[in-house]
């Protein structure tokens, strides 16, 4: 394959000029991080688990007219996606306190929230991701009010669905991290749902045991962060089941 030009590399993923103007491909790493880089280590698979949940979830999200940059799965590690104008905001959407949340407010984690709260971050690693207010967002020009109810309602739309979603397998959506971009065509923007959907980003739990199914694992070192993605992926479907002729005896056979 030919070699491309890196134009990113973050801390789980890294960013190559795609085959076409106005696509990039996204490859996925192994690559785990955690407390802003305080710790880091290798998931071996991880890459590859990630690639296939996120194409999926941002297929089922395309399905019910969620715009997103993914375009298609290359191969085990990477995907082509539209190249977007990255908002500089993580938008946080949370079901159950867990996390920065149940510490800042000193909720017992685990507590269902009232209702679903949408949270804002300036993606800004030297600032550690501060919370922002949305007065701050547009009065720092980061989205303008428009831009911002547009990310809102979508959030809350992933939420819906990636509910149902994911009960339909047993699995409570705890909390999760979107962006954002700007994709431009011509003249016209629209803001589309951008990066990945993985457990590196979601916070799932089991419903029946509320064993953790996500990179809490690796943050808190629980062990078995890789069997934990291969669970969310097996009960998504899109893993072959163990000894069912499945060639999958562990990520590292796809690399
Ligand atoms: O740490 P916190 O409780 O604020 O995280 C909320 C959610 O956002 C979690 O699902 C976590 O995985 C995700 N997150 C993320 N990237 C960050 C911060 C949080 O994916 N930089």
């Amino acid at each position: 394959m030919a070699r491309r030009r890196q134009l990113y590399e973050g801390k789980a993923k890294i960013l190559f000029e795609g085959p076409e103007p106005g696509t990039l491909v996204q490859y996925f790493k192994d690559d785990a991080t955690a407390g802003n880089g305080a710790k880091s280590g290798i998931i071996t698979g991880k890459g590859v688990l990630n690639n296939r949940i996120s194409e999926h979830l941002m297929l089922r999200l395309q399905e019910i007219g969620i715009p997103t940059h993914f375009i298609r799965r290359i191969n085990m590690r990477e995907q082509l996606v539209k190249e977007v104008e990255i908002i500089p905001l993580e938008v946080v959407i949370r079901n159950i306190a867990a996390g920065s949340i149940a510490k800042r407010f000193g909720i017992e984690e685990g507590t269902r929230l009232p209702r679903t709260i949408v949270e804002f971050y300036y993606k800004n690693d030297e600032l550690n991701d501060p919370l922002v207010s949305e007065d701050h967002i547009i009065a720092f020009g980061w989205a303008c009010p428009h831009d911002l109810e547009d990310m809102t309602s979508m959030a809350m739309r992933v939420n819906d669905f990636l509910c149902g979603l994911f009960g339909g397998i047993g699995i409570q959506l705890v909390d999760f991290k979107l962006e954002f971009g700007r994709s431009w065509e011509g003249d016209d923007m629209r803001i589309v749902l951008a990066d990945e959907i993985s457990p590196d980003n979601c916070r799932l739990w089991d419903n029946q045991t509320n064993e953790k199914l996500d990179k809490d694992r690796f943050r808190r070192d629980l062990g078995n962060v890789r069997e934990a993605y291969q669970e969310v992926a097996r009960r998504l479907g899109i893993l072959p089941e163990a000894g069912n002729g499945g060639d999958m005896k562990g990520p590292e056979t796809m690399q």
